[in-house]
């Protein structure tokens, strides 16, 4: 038996939701299911909403979708796979957007300072 329950969250994030393969808003409660007792996984708010008939239905509709993804795995584990990408490069590219950025907001920061004018400010009718 699928049983979803409402508990306190233990940490402040986002989790998969076992129902539908989305993922939990943030939250201080969040659905539990636990299938025969056994933690099964976290459960959405949408999923929540759906109440047992359509969670039946959401749990249908996820697995024909793993099923999909997984036979897409299986072919692309067979095909030709090319990995230009390194951890170390995905380090740099993240480093120079972040400097980027940093640079960017402080021409920013300096630009509104340099164009800040001074508004004369009418008295107050009183
Ligand atoms: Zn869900």
């Amino acid at each position: 038996m699928l049983e979803i329950r409402l508990e306190k969250a233990c940490k402040w994030t986002r989790w998969p939701c076992v129902i539908c393969g989305g993922a939990t808003n943030k939250d201080y409660v969040i659905g539990v299911a636990y299938e025969d007792g056994k933690d099964a996984g976290k459960v959405c708010d949408d999923c929540i909403d759906l109440g047992a008939k359509g969670i039946a239905e959401a749990l249908r509709e996820h697995a024909e979708n793993l099923r999909k993804w997984a036979e897409g795995l299986e072919k692309a584990s067979h095909g030709e796979i090319r990995c230009r990408a390194s951890l170390a490069k995905k380090k740099e590219m993240s480093k120079r957007i972040d400097d980027e950025l940093v640079l960017e907001n402080f021409k920013q920061a300096c630009i509104s300072e340099f164009d800040a004018v001074e508004v004369d400010i009418p008295d107050a009718p009183f």
